[in-house]
């Protein structure tokens, strides 16, 4: 059977070895010569069309990276599994100083809170989403707050999105390892939402609720 996605993949990888890696083979073998010591943590959403490395402009060696649906971290206790694994590990075996929560327009996961329906017949996913479901709340809140000052309300998916990474960043905070580290000043923490159509990425730092656009 001809494997149509396998071989286009293997396309990709063709091109990787023949076009992007000499040039740059040195930089490889360096890295791998020694143990990586990436600066930053990213957690991110696992949708196809958002690429940190690029995002970033990082190089191999400089982030390390935890994606999932919806850019979820379970608060520290609960569904103990891979991201709580990779956080301990990031802060503790790789002394990361910095941890970015980043979540993006037109997120299926968030769409799926807002509308469960999209989740219909998968269980899992379901299951995974409760770990967002304070955001959806607080989004629906600071809704009926604008509209009882006569504001207009906002795009209820958009403030699900930020309110989520807000969330998430506090579940970070609940992991051990993390709050140590966040104890000594040795990591900062911040969120990132990030407009893939428009190239665009407003981060809130720290302790503050607001973002703020990453100007040029
Ligand atoms: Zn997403």
């Amino acid at each position: 059977m001809n494997d149509e996605v396998l071989e286009h993949l293997k396309d990709g990888i063709r091109k990787f070895r023949s076009e992007i890696y000499p040039p740059q083979a040195e930089r490889f073998q360096r890295v791998m010569s020694e143990p990586q010591r990436p600066h930053a943590l990213i957690i991110t959403c696992a949708d196809s069309r958002l690429h940190p490395d690029l995002l970033t402009q990082a190089e191999p060696g400089d982030i390390f990276v935890t994606r999932n649906i919806g850019n979820m971290v379970p608060q520290y206790g609960e569904m103990l599994g891979g991201v709580s694994a990779v956080l301990e590990f990031a802060v503790t075996a790789m002394q990361v100083e910095h941890i970015a929560v980043c979540g993006h327009s037109e997120c299926g996961a968030m769409k799926a809170l807002v509308d469960p329906e999209t989740a219909e017949g998968m269980p899992t996913v379901k299951a995974w989403l409760t770990n967002a479901h304070a955001a959806l709340a607080e989004a629906k809140k600071i809704q009926q707050w604008r509209r009882e000052r006569g504001e207009a309300e906002g795009d209820l998916l958009n403030l699900v999105i930020e309110q989520n990474v807000l969330l998430q960043m506090r579940h970070v905070r609940t992991h051990p390892s993390v709050a140590m580290a966040l104890e000594s000043g040795r990591i900062t923490i911040s969120g990132w939402v990030y407009d893939i159509a428009a190239g665009t990425v407003a981060i809130c730092e720290d302790n503050d609720e607001q973002f703020h656009p990453v100007t040029l």
